[in-house]
């Protein structure tokens, strides 16, 4: 009897040890192993021995019509076709744009008239939008063609007429405003149509309003990598240090520098991320 109860207390105590163990040391997994390689999850298991077994169907892929003919992508939110300026309106007070919308499909920065933003709100963004500055050249460095694109109506990838015009060069074509160099110069002659392809993930905050994550940016000018993933540090201040003001979807803005820079814009949409 009293040997029987000896193995039971001993079976018991080998158990609860075995489960604290078990708890002590949980499989790490996508962690550096000791070798330094990173173990993923879902590549963990006995080798696959056939190529069926590493080929997945599920889920189906959305199908999109890409840019044709000038055409924005099926999935595409247009946001300025040409046609009007129904979806823009005056940051300043809401009421409707006044910028010149133009017969050739463009519209134009109406001096001093104030930023234009978008009516919707967006998040997370593919952003397509093609911009002018004037072939008839005008003043010198940040007065040139200055206009910009403010992500949820706080970050600004600039536009600026840089062709033999230097400025400081956080604050260049291409730039992320004061915070991000760009990689390249890449803009076409004066009075030619540029393009921006803008991927944007909005930063994140918490209930208290802290930034538990930074939103970053990638720009491509022309076909050409200038942003590349960059972390926004905060918004894009003519004076002062980026803030971080939480927020949720916001509009995109359009920049009225205020000193007859006569930028135009056509083409823009987006998809959403
Ligand atoms: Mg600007």
């Amino acid at each position: 009897m009293q040997i029987k109860f000896m193995l039971s207390l001993l079976l018991g105590v080998a158990f609860f040890s075995c489960q604290e163990k078990a708890k002590e040391q949980p499989i790490e997994k996508s962690e550096p192993v000791d070798d330094g390689v990173i173990v993923y999850e879902e590549y963990m298991g006995t080798e696959p021995s056939t190529p069926e077994e590493t080929e997945f169907y599920e889920p189906v892929v959305p199908k999109v019509t890409p840019t044709m003919n000038g055409k924005p992508p099926s999935d595409a939110i247009v946001l300025f076709d040409g046609s009007n300026l129904d979806g823009w309106m005056s940051s300043a007070d809401s009421t409707a744009a006044k910028w010149h919308l133009n017969k050739d499909g463009s519209m134009t920065v109406n001096d001093k008239t104030g930023d234009i933003q978008t009516k919707q709100n967006f998040g997370d963004i593919q952003l397509h939008i093609e911009w002018r500055s004037p072939a008839e050249v005008q003043a010198e460095g940040q007065h040139r063609g200055n206009s910009g694109i403010f992500l949820d109506g706080l970050y600004e990838v600039q536009v600026l007429d840089q062709n033999d015009n230097p400025t400081y060069v956080n604050g260049q074509v291409g730039s992320i405003y004061k915070q991000h160099v760009p990689l390249a110069m890449a803009s076409v002659p004066s009075g030619e149509w540029n393009t921006y392809d803008i991927i944007y993930h909005a930063p994140e905050f918490n209930a208290d309003g802290g930034k538990i994550k930074s939103g970053t940016v990638t720009v491509i000018h022309n076909g050409i990598l200038v942003q590349d993933h960059i972390e926004l540090k905060g918004t894009t201040p003519y004076i002062g240090w980026p803030k971080n003001p939480p927020h949720g979807k916001g509009p995109l803005m359009l920049q009225d520098h205020g000193d007859n820079s006569r930028v135009s814009y056509r083409n823009i949409w987006v998809r959403e991320l």
